[in-house]
């Protein structure tokens, strides 16, 4: 299996290539040469398979150059109850008849990104390994991303992880839990400012090539082909646990933000996994939502970027649609350049158009989308808890939300949980007038000792410090 960009570019790399690059050189995103299908036969011996056994089974249809022992004990060391909470991992839940919620947080950070993150850093760990190289992962978070990297990267040889935050900015609990990371491998950076000017910092680090050469300066995000290829394992888990009869269908709603999640069920979708719909729901910033109504993408300011209670969806644009497009183009690398590079760039927008070829386009990939907002967040995590007494966060509450805009009698619909209630107390003592249950193993970690560097908004000091670091060990 090779991997080709988005945009054209000539070369065809080999997945661990992907792994450490990330971006393809011409600003495109990696995608496989082609889909491998999952036939009715194939699904059906899947059926009843541990997670880590399903999880390197999808994998070896994309990996070519990992041997395969090697490969089978990654994903075992990846995917255990220890580290996921269940021997399941990624457990069905029914709320009611044909309405499912897919627990994907029960990973070390309480959020779905663990589940990706944690195999990328066994499989980086790996790779460095084999190269004999090392890795510094810059990166900025505002919350969910950069401890979910901290955590799949702690303790890993050949890696070293600087995540800058805003500081102050993050809520208490997830300051704790990034900061009490005692790993030498791991520096938490407060940069005195707001979350842009972390991402700003990242950029202009990132863009010095000599300092990035020389300090061999990388990154994580929801573009690298790896996570999203992790993330495809749990649509077929969660299909394959909803669904007894060969070949019916099922549909997902997924609360999207990068359009990384998503992205995922639509590989899997591609690979023949019976997906009847791919419900995609935005809170108030509906880039995505306007998209999938009008063929209009168009990417929001700062200023036009709200601050929501499901946070981790406040997204400008959204970095993993370019793949989709791309599909959706019918792989036309020409026009997806001429789209991301040249369009978006000089005018910030694209229009598919709302003709009926771009709806009846998107309705053949299975695609539906909805946006929810901070009343119905309030409103369906009540619901639930009256109703089923499950306590669901924000994020997930904007996928049921959506979910019963979308939902019809005969298909099963699966709704990912994308983070716990713990998360974010706050909207859940609004909406509930109690405090979030709290996973035994996180009683009292505000009160930890923090490990955690103080830096002004300067990409400078950025630079001497990770360079100080280097240097010192
Ligand atoms: C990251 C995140 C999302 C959005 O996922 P994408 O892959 O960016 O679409 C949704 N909910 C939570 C809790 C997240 O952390």
């Amino acid at each position: 299996m090779h991997y080709v960009s988005t945009r054209g570019h000539s070369g065809r790399k080999q997945f661990c290539e992907t792994l450490l690059e990330g971006l393809a050189p011409d600003g495109g995103l990696y995608v496989p040469e082609t889909y491998p299908r999952v036939d009715d036969a194939t699904l059906d011996a899947w059926r009843g398979m541990s997670y880590p056994r399903l999880a390197f089974e999808v994998l070896s249809l994309y990996v070519g150059d990992i041997p395969s022992a090697d490969l089978r004990a990654i994903c075992d060391k990846t995917y255990t109850p220890e580290i996921f909470g269940s021997p399941e991992i990624a457990p069905l839940r029914k709320l009611e008849a044909g309405l499912y919620l897919q627990g994907l947080s029960n990973g070390p950070t309480l959020a779905f990104k663990d589940m990706a993150m944690q195999l990328l850093g066994n499989l980086l760990e790996y790779e460095l390994a084999r190269r004999d190289e090392e890795l510094n992962i810059l990166g900025a978070t505002s919350g969910d991303t950069g401890s979910a990297a901290e955590y799949a990267m702690r303790g890993k040889k050949g890696v070293r992880v600087f995540m800058l935050s805003p500081s102050g900015r993050m809520s208490a609990f997830q300051q704790a839990q990034m900061f009490s990371l005692q790993d030498e491998n791991i520096h938490n950076i407060a940069i005195d400012g707001v979350f842009d000017d972390c991402q700003d910092i990242v950029k202009r680090v990132s863009s010095d090539l000599e300092f990035k050469q020389r300090y061999k300066i990388g990154a994580v995000n929801s573009i690298n082909w790896a996570r999203l290829l992790a993330q495809v394992v749990y649509y077929f888990h969660g299909y394959l646990q909803a669904i007894e009869r060969r070949s019916a269908g099922a549909s997902f709603t997924v609360p999207s933000g990068n359009f990384g999640n998503i992205c995922a069920g639509h590989v899997a979708r591609m690979m023949g996994l019976p997906i009847s719909r791919l419900v995609l729901a935005t809170n108030e910033n509906d880039v995505l939502d306007e998209f999938f109504r009008t063929g209009v993408y168009r990417v929001r300011s700062r200023a036009d970027t709200r601050e929501t209670s499901s946070p981790s969806m406040d997204i400008s644009k959204a970095s993993n649609l370019e793949r989709f497009v791309f599909d959706l183009l019918g792989r036309d690398a020409r026009r997806t350049k001429s789209l991301f590079d040249n369009q978006l760039r000089e005018q910030g927008a694209f229009d598919l158009g709302g003709d009926r070829r771009f709806q009846e386009a998107v309705t053949r990939f299975g695609f539906r989308s909805g946006k929810s907002t901070h009343a119905d967040r309030l409103a369906t995590i009540r619901d639930a808890w009256d109703r089923y007494s499950s306590m669901i966060d924000p994020h997930t509450a904007d996928g049921v939300t959506v979910a019963r805009m979308h939902s019809s009698p005969e298909t099963p619909m699966i709704v990912l949980e994308t983070a716990l209630p713990i998360k974010f107390a706050a909207t859940i003592r609004e909406a509930l007038g109690r405090e979030p249950d709290r996973p035994a193993r996180f009683d009292g970690i505000e009160d930890l000792p923090k490990r955690v560097k103080a830096l002004p908004a300067d990409a400078q000091a950025v630079k001497n410090y990770i360079a100080h670091i280097v240097q010192a060990s």
